[in-house]
């Protein structure tokens, strides 16, 4: 037995319902006295509630997904003109993204509370746009110091969004057990979080109001992003992180609709990983229970329901070329890639 694997240092607390004394406690342990709460508008309340009776100087809500450059540089100045010495980040993706922003430059710690299944929160990896290019890289000084989840803040997240955003969990999974950096370690984290998703997602979309669904959905979601933040990105996040950033795409329903071609594509070559999967999901074949999950779960289907064009193909096969990993289980043609995105443009089965 040959491998590597990096532990990342992060405090991780559970507490539905519980997110204010948690986040409480972090603080202290970080020791700030000059708080900057990120928040998107949607989530002000829930961010407000979270940090009542903190020693908030400044909240700040321009949040926009990809975190385009410009949108990073002026929170950038905000922390600095305020004298910040600790960020709080209540939301999605999106939102994580803009306090690791802030954190690249200022070395600021992040104390993040999600509100979605992305996973940004567990991970070192920085997204940054520029016009149509997506930049992404790694810094440990991203890495949020403390991760807060509490169920009770997702319960008001949309089906539809809760759905998208736990299939991109598990997209996490599948992805990292061919990912460069795969590993035993991380594909039991995968494979347990896998188990977890499939159990949730349903629950979710059927009790969105209920807590043990929700409490699962992110238990998953923390397990697929620690597992991916040690693999790496496979070839479903290479095609995402491209067809997010070219064409600005919803990331979560981008990896809800590539994530069953990419693992069909895959599966035949990569047999460990497609049985670990089917174990995890309690199916014959992991492809068909990934197809069964997204049935009883409506998940979207199609890239052309999202803005991508038929025409842009070509054009998004050679931005992704680049990136496949050598490793990939099955050798990726220019070919292959266009039969992927045109069947994930149409919705339509695989081959
Ligand atoms: P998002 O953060 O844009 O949120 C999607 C929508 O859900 C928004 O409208 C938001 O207001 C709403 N929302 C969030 N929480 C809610 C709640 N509790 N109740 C009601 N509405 C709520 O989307 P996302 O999918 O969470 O994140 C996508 C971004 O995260 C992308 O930019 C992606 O690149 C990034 N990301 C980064 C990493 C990483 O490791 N760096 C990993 C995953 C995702």
């Amino acid at each position: 037995m040959r491998f590597v694997h990096e532990s990342l240092p992060q405090r991780v607390c559970f507490d539905s319902g519980g997110a204010a004394r948690a986040v409480a406690a972090e603080i202290e342990l970080v020791k700030a006295e000059r708080l900057m709460v990120v928040a998107a508008t949607p989530e002000a309340d829930l961010a407000e509630r979270v940090t009542a009776g903190l020693p908030v100087v400044v909240r700040h809500d321009e949040v926009v997904m990809h975190v385009p450059i410009e949108i990073a540089e002026r929170a950038r100045k905000v922390a600095a003109n305020r004298a910040v010495d600790a960020l709080v980040c209540v939301g999605g993706g999106s939102t994580t993204g803009l306090a690791k922003a802030i954190a690249m430059t200022t070395g600021l710690p992040i104390v993040a509370v999600p509100t979605t299944y992305a996973g940004s929160e567990a991970t070192p990896v920085w997204g940054l746009t520029d016009g149509d290019r997506k930049t992404t890289g790694v810094d440990p000084v991203v890495l949020p110091r403390s991760v807060v989840y509490d169920a009770s803040l997702t319960l008001g997240l949309p089906v539809e969004m809760s759905v998208a955003s736990g299939l991109n969990a598990l997209a996490h999974c599948v992805d990292s057990l061919w990912a460069p950096g795969a590993n035993p370690l991380n594909a039991a984290l995968a494979a347990e979080g896998a188990r977890a998703l499939h159990g949730a997602l349903p629950e979710v979309a059927n009790h969105p109001k209920d807590l043990p669904g929700r409490e699962q959905a992110l238990y998953g979601a923390y397990l697929a992003a620690v597992a991916f933040a040690a693999a790496g990105s496979g070839l479903h996040h290479k095609i995402c992180h491209v067809l997010g950033g070219k064409y600005n795409l919803p990331h979560a329903q981008t990896h809800a609709i590539v994530l069953p071609y990419v693992l069909a594509f895959n599966a035949p070559n990569a047999p460990e990983a497609a049985d670990r999967l089917a174990r995890a999901f309690g199916t014959p074949s992991a492809p068909a229970g990934l197809e069964s999950l997204r049935a009883r779960l409506d998940a979207p289907r199609a890239l052309r329901d999202f803005g991508f064009a038929e025409s842009e193909i070509p054009a998004a096969v050679s931005a992704i070329l680049p990136f496949v990993p050598a490793s990939n289980p099955t050798p990726v043609t220019p070919d292959d890639l266009a039969l992927l995105l045109r069947a994930a443009w149409e919705g339509s089965d695989w081959r």
